[in-house]
């Protein structure tokens, strides 16, 4: 399951983050997952638990932002909301775009004590 490796690494990255200031525990960790990233929000938080039992997360309150598709049209350059990273301008029905947000799968902060 995609949703699994996404919320494994994660938590892999963070666990380094805790080793090198020699933390012990994690207070807030806060995400940024955007519509267009591929992750399914209702596997992630089904499989979120089991990821972090019994290690540094296990305390953590878990903030997601989830950024809207947005794109921008490369033939008339309308901005338009997007639900799929397929999905064609609104004004001419071009398929060129540039996405300009919802891809976001990152750690926007960590709160470490
Ligand atoms: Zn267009």
């Amino acid at each position: 399951m995609h949703e699994l490796s996404v919320a494994t690494s994660i938590v892999k990255i963070v666990q380094q983050e805790v080793n090198k200031i020699k933390g012990k525990t994690v207070l807030e960790l806060y995400l940024e997952i955007g519509k267009l990233s591929g992750v399914e929000m209702d596997s992630f938080y089904f499989v979120w638990p089991q990821c972090i039992n019994g290690n540094v997360l296990a305390q953590t309150k878990l903030f997601v932002e989830e950024p809207i598709g947005r794109a921008r049209c490369a033939e008339c350059e309308t901005e338009f909301h997007i639900e799929k990273t397929f999905d064609s301008c609104p004004n001419c029905n071009s398929p060129f775009k540039e996405i300009i947000s919802g891809k976001e799968l990152k750690i926007k902060k960590i709160i470490i004590k």
